[in-house]
């Protein structure tokens, strides 16, 4: 018989860094039937709910689920219960960079990491060195790239020019964000060290 070791420590994380209560799931699994990845992937988003709320680190990080995720938030909108399943998804993928835990087959997330460089470095993206710096990374997209490069073109979605945006502000917001992410870092330590006590003085 296969068994695991339940913690609360994941659902607490969760729970401190956004706010959001993963044991208030009960399995209806709406939120799976409308979500547009879950087809494409061994783990959906009931699952990985169930999986926080009983710990189960390996079974959220060592799949790449979090990160197919699209954000859409049709799991949200669908949950009965009103958790707010996209900001656990989020929540789940900071911890995963924070602990370095994203698995080898996960281009999505280096993707979403040049994003976000791109977007601090010139205050908005700049996707033909995005694409420069995926081929880097990972030459076999050159086929890929090859494919979509001329339709996303013809669709207006890449500009070959630069054209920067406001970097002040971009400075500001990352700037601020790196601080809400600390004090939630700092919360989340608390947190697990207040639970080591309790259990300590049990
Ligand atoms: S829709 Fe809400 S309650 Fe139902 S399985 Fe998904 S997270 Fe849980
Ligand atoms: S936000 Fe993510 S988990 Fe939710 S339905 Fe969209 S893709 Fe699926």
């Amino acid at each position: 018989m296969t068994t695991c070791t339940v913690s609360p420590l994941l659902a607490q994380n969760v729970g401190t860094g956004c706010g959001e209560n993963a044991y208030k799931c009960y399995q209806c699994k709406r939120c799976t039937s409308g979500c547009p990845v879950a087809q494409y992937t061994d783990m959906h988003p009931a699952m990985i709910m169930r999986a926080v709320q009983l710990g189960q680190l390996d079974m959220v990080f060592d799949d790449r689920f979090i990160w197919l995720c699209t954000g859409c938030e049709t799991c949200t909108t669908r949950c009965p219960q009103g958790i707010d399943i996209a900001a656990i998804m989020d929540e789940l993928k900071i911890i995963a960079r924070r602990d370095g835990r994203i698995p080898a087959n996960t281009p999505s997330a280096a993707m979403l990491k040049l994003n976000y460089d791109s977007f601090v470095r010139w205050g908005r993206m700049w996707e033909v060195e995005l694409i420069a710096l995926d081929l880097l990374k990972r030459p076999k997209s050159v086929t890929s790239w090859l494919s979509l490069g001329p339709k996303m073109m013809l669709k207006g979605k890449i500009n070959p020019t630069l054209k920067r945006g406001d970097t002040l502000a971009m400075k500001r917001m990352v700037q601020t964000s790196e601080s809400i992410t600390a004090a939630k870092m700092q919360r989340q330590a608390d947190a697990a060290k207040t639970a080591a006590d309790a259990g300590g003085e049990s």
